[in-house]
């Protein structure tokens, strides 16, 4: 497909408003260029927005607060829904601009916006259970019950790797719990987030809604931190790395706000002697190299049991090198190029490091392999307990193999760095299995048996512990970041008792 047809059929210009809010404003002559990872081309520039164009949508997104929450949540359903069908039908050409603006092969780039079609079906169906409890109260004639109530605009800031999902798992949420959203993208992906703003927008028109779903492009220090600290924001959804996550978080608490925080991982998987190699091989392979090493779920140490290891370790030497890099686009490419020469350097850096530590490179360890694009080799290094680097979220794909006698060690060793996000032990054995997912096993947000670390489905609460941030987005009861919780007592007596048996007459 030609880049002029996928930019027609998304409605993309050349030079692209980073500001919408029901419509798109006049932003600065600053331009930020989208650079397309395989082969350095420009794909297109957006205007940069500033403080006072944050100041317009915020305002919009305040306004279109005070309608949105009172339209009745299943009818917000109905207009997620409308979004949903519009993403069916340009699927095709939006996974395709995934891939383009950051580099992940085709069928990931379409994966990424299933999710988005997944997570839009499932808040429909949220739109219609939006529950609260009833409490027995302890006073007669007295009905105690708590309801959800819509929060007010929640600010989105988003990572560059998941550049469609993650917004969709915020927003779609979001709107049928009666938000408004304002998001923030990476600036490694702002075509991504204009081409939905568009089809945002239409729904919106087609909807007669307010704008719930506003875009802000433009630095942090103009519009990423005034954001932040805004009071009007009562929540803030963040994703991205732990430094990005403690300074946002800290900025929010000041203000005591409300902070949902996704970071960085350092995910490991153990496969014990008991494990079926087939199935663990093609996991691993999958988590430790698909979209190049940067999912924040993407495996980066392997413990593996050492009756098992050489030949383990043989095996995933052949599977590397089976591994086809090239353009996303390409069929048959495997595995695409990082986001940017930063993030090659970074990984060099890394590889340095990790061999003054005493780690050894027992596969790939090239950069800059392609004439053009940020190609690397994924590679595998053979670790030791005493290495630093190991502790550390490099966003590149490079997997540490450490070998451990006992399960309790390996759980030890795969719980001793300060991330948390998502786990996966490889076994047969039942007694292991359940081992790592006691209060003794693993101590992340996900932890999986006989799967990998990455790929998670938008039915289950998704986030990390530790470093991670601690937030949960996505499915089961993680709606409920969205909404403020209200206790609720109504007395329908003639009396008024008070609890706990305590009187004040007069
Ligand atoms: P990053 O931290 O560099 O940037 C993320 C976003 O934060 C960008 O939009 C950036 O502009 C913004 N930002 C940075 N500093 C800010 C500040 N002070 N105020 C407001 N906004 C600020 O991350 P990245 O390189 O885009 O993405 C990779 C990182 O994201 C990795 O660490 C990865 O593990 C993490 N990530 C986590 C999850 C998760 O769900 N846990 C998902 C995807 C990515």
């Amino acid at each position: 497909m030609r880049k002029e047809d996928l930019f027609s059929t998304l409605g993309l210009s050349e030079v692209e408003s980073g500001a919408f809010c029901g419509e798109w404003l006049d932003c600065s002559d600053k331009e930020l260029s989208s650079i397309n990872p395989a082969n350095e081309e420009i794909l297109g520039k957006v205007r940069l927005a500033r403080s006072k164009e944050l100041e317009i949508v915020t305002s919009k997104a305040v306004e279109a607060f005070k309608k949105w929450r009172s339209v009745p949540a299943p009818r917000r359903g109905e207009v997620v829904r409308l979004f949903a069908e519009k993403l069916r039908k340009k699927k095709d050409y939006l996974g395709r601009l995934v891939s383009l603006e950051v580099g992940k092969i085709l069928s990931e780039g379409l994966g990424e916006v299933q999710e988005m079609i997944d997570i839009a079906d499932f808040a429909v169906g949220l739109s219609r259970q939006l529950y609260g409890l009833t409490i027995a109260s302890e006073r007669p004639r007295h009905r105690m019950f708590e309801q959800w109530i819509p929060l007010g605009p929640v600010g989105i800031i988003t990572a560059f790797n998941f550049p469609a999902a993650v917004w969709s798992w915020n927003s779609m949420i979001a709107a049928v719990c009666g938000d408004p959203v304002v998001w923030k993208p990476s600036p490694l992906a702002p075509l991504t987030a204009i081409a939905i703003t568009k089809i945002a927008e239409e729904v919106q028109k087609e909807t007669s809604s307010p704008p719930i779903f506003n875009l802000i492009i433009g630095t942090v220090e103009e519009v990423g931190e005034p954001m932040v600290k805004d009071r009007r924001y009562p929540l803030i959804s963040a994703t991205g790395s732990v430094a990005m996550g403690r300074r946002v978080g800290t900025l929010v608490a000041q203000r005591l706000g409300r902070s949902l925080l996704e970071l960085g991982g350092n995910n490991a998987s153990i496969v014990t002697e008991n494990a079926d190699l087939d199935l663990a091989l093609r996991a691993i392979l999958f988590a430790a190299v698909g979209t190049s090493g940067q999912r924040c779920t993407t495996t980066r140490r392997l413990f593996l049991h050492k009756s098992i290891k050489d030949q383990f370790v043989d095996r995933l030497v052949k599977a590397y090198s089976s591994i086809t890099i090239g353009d996303p686009l390409e069929e048959g490419v495997l595995m695409g190029p990082l986001i940017t020469s930063d993030a090659v350097d970074k990984m060099a850096k890394a590889l340095e490091i990790a061999e003054q530590q005493g780690g050894k490179i027992i596969y790939g360890g090239k950069t800059y392999i392609r004439p053009k694009g940020f190609f690397v080799e994924p590679t595998l290094v053979e670790a030791h307990n005493d290495m630093p680097i190991t502790c550390e979220e490099t966003f590149a794909p490079i997997l540490y193999i450490f070998e451990y006698n006992n399960l309790e060690e390996a759980i030890r060793m795969h719980n001793s760095v300060p991330q948390g996000l998502s786990s996966a032990i490889f076994t047969l054995n039942i007694r292991e299995a359940e081992l790592f997912l006691s209060p003794e096993g693993s101590d992340c947000g996900i932890a999986n048996v006989n799967t990998s670390t990455s790929g998670a489905e938008i039915g289950g609460a998704f986030g990390g512990e530790k470093d991670t941030g601690g937030g949960r987005e996505a499915g089961s009861d993680a709606w409920k970041n969205y909404m403020r919780r209200q206790t609720c007592t109504i007395n329908w007596a003639d009396e008024l008792p008070l609890a706990q048996g305590v009187k004040f007459d007069v």
